[in-house]
């Protein structure tokens, strides 16, 4: 998608969230996300953009069905950050488990049937994203496990402490650094811990994942609505500067006292893959 093309908040936004806070039981869960998937996918559209991303969910879908059919559910995990390309896989991985049959009254009761997760905590992590995730991992009753070093080791460690765990789903992007060249299976890279990866929603655009979590109402971590597009830590993440509230005559707004500090609109609000990243310092 380029600049210029309209944004995600034009959305029609259904009153009522995908999903409440209170855990409900993990089966009437998956198949109240399946229905409104599955409500979306039949929907007649003369937009291009909602067409277009109708037929990416069914590519999706098919991806994480034909991984349930490769791999075994305990050797499946989910690479989960809070962020919104994940919470996006998350919702279609449920949607898969209820097409697959993969739905147990309590998942957790069970190391086969958990739905198991990794989250690699920033070494400054935003509150907001840590309870983002806390809060992610009651609302879907996931199993998720926390490592707070860098990435390779964080995996190193996960696949130690997991051995059973052959292949991870990642919410990775084709516009994200390394992105250009994934397909949707694709062993990780010499040097890191061995494993697949399974890149469910890597042709998705920004403009396509916020158009899926405001057209299923999904609830997604606030930061987004404070202009911040692509989420890291506190030392080096800030609201994307493209978001800056402007006035009439183009300058930035400040704060009623007039502090130089610009209101930002919300993440939704943005179009350009290529801005996605203007918040981030690295
Ligand atoms: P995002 O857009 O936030 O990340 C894209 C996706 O990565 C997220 O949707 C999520 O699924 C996952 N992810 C990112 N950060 C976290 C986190 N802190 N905790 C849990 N999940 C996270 N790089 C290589 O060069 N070669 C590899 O073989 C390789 N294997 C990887 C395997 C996995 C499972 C992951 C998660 C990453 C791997 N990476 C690998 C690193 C990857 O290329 C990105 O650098 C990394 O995911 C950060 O992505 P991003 O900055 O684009 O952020
Ligand atoms: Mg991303």
């Amino acid at each position: 998608m380029i600049a210029g093309e309209p944004s995600a908040r034009d959305v029609d936004v259904p009153s009522s969230p995908l999903v409440a806070p209170a855990p409900q039981p993990f089966p009437e869960l998956c198949a109240r996300i399946h229905a409104r998937v599955a409500a979306f996918l039949d929907e007649q559209h003369d937009s291009e953009r909602l067409k277009s991303l109708q037929a990416q969910t069914r590519i999706s879908l098919d991806i994480i069905c034909e991984a349930l059919e490769k791999y075994r559910l305990p050797e499946l995990s989910l690479a989960y950050n809070g962020g919104k390309d994940c919470l996006v896989l998350l919702i279609l991985y449920l949607c898969a488990l209820h097409i697959k049959g993969l739905t147990p009254a309590d998942p957790n009761a069970d190391p086969d049937t958990a739905i198991k997760c990794v989250y690699i905590q920033a070494p400054h992590p935003f509150q907001e994203v840590e309870d983002f995730v806390a809060a992610s991992v009651k609302t879907y009753s996931l199993h998720l496990l926390e490592y707070a070093k860098p990435m390779k080791a964080a995996f190193t460690d996960y696949l130690r402490d997991v051995p059973v765990v052959k292949a991870i789903f990642v919410g990775t992007r084709r516009t994200d650094p390394h992105g250009e060249h994934l397909k949707h299976f694709d062993p990780t890279d010499s040097g890191w811990p061995p494993f697949m990866r399974i890149h469910p929603v890597i042709d998705w655009h920004y403009v396509d994942i916020w158009t899926f979590i405001r057209h299923l109402n999904i609830p997604y971590c606030k930061l987004y609505d404070c202009g911040y597009t692509s989420l890291g830590g506190t030392d080096d993440t800030h609201p994307n500067p493209v978001l800056a509230k402007k006035n009439s005559n183009g300058s930035v707004l400040t704060t009623p006292n007039g502090t130089k500090t610009a209101y930002f609109r919300p993440a939704y609000e943005l179009v350009d893959d290529y801005e996605e990243r203007l918040g981030r310092d690295r």
